[in-house]
């Protein structure tokens, strides 16, 4: 089973490809989780993508699919998150998966109203600042998370049309345990 897993910040994309990753058995690979491990490496280049992370930009295509078919290598069952965040980068990750004879089992979307997703992205950062006095997603800002939407939909949220002969759309509102629910039986119904 290979699955890109998609939808606006703030959809419970995270939470939910843990559950499904665990329920599946299928390894998790979230590309924002591997750009943040690099931003701690201190490097040039990880302060490079560290930049771009707190402007809420995307990261560049290039290194985006090098992390990503790296981190895929040698799999066969696995939940990618967070990737593709564009047309370009799903379209040559259609490509390296033919090229190494495989391709993707569906497209998991993750269906949640813009102003739900705002609001669960404005809550998190509150309860940050309660928990962990001095920390927050840099990328968890009100102008950032502007942004994040922006490009979301300017970007990401094509790929809806461009995964549409194999999009399993789920509605993502509601608790956490309600939409594992529901991702698990649209699941079962796609297969
Ligand atoms: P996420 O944890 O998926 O929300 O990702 C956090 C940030 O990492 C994003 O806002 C982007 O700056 C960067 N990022 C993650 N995945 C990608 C990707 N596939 N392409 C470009 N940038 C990405």
């Amino acid at each position: 089973m290979r699955i890109v897993f998609f939808g606006s910040p703030g959809s419970g994309k995270g939470t939910q490809a843990n559950e499904l990753s665990v329920g599946y058995g299928l390894t998790h690979i979230s590309t924002g989780e591997i750009f943040r491990a690099k931003v701690l490496d201190g490097t040039r280049i990880g302060r490079r993508i560290g930049d771009t992370i707190a402007a809420g930009s995307l990261v560049d295509d290039i290194t985006a699919n090098y992390v990503l078919f790296k981190a895929i290598e040698g799999l066969n069952r696995f939940l990618v998150d967070g990737y593709p965040r564009n047309i370009a980068q799903a379209r040559m990750f259609d490509v390296h998966l033919q090229n190494i004879g495989t391709e993707l089992t569906c497209a998991l979307f993750l269906d949640v109203p813009i102003e739900v997703a705002e609001e669960r992205l404005i809550l998190r950062r509150t309860q940050r600042q309660d928990k962990i006095e001095n920390y927050r997603r840099a990328d968890d800002a009100p102008a950032v998370i502007r942004h994040r939407f922006e490009v979301y939909r300017q970007q990401t949220e094509p790929l809806i049309e461009y995964y549409s002969d194999r999009i399993v759309r789920v509605n993502g509102t509601g608790s956490t345990t309600e939409v594992t629910r529901k991702i698990a039986k649209a699941l079962r119904e796609w297969e």
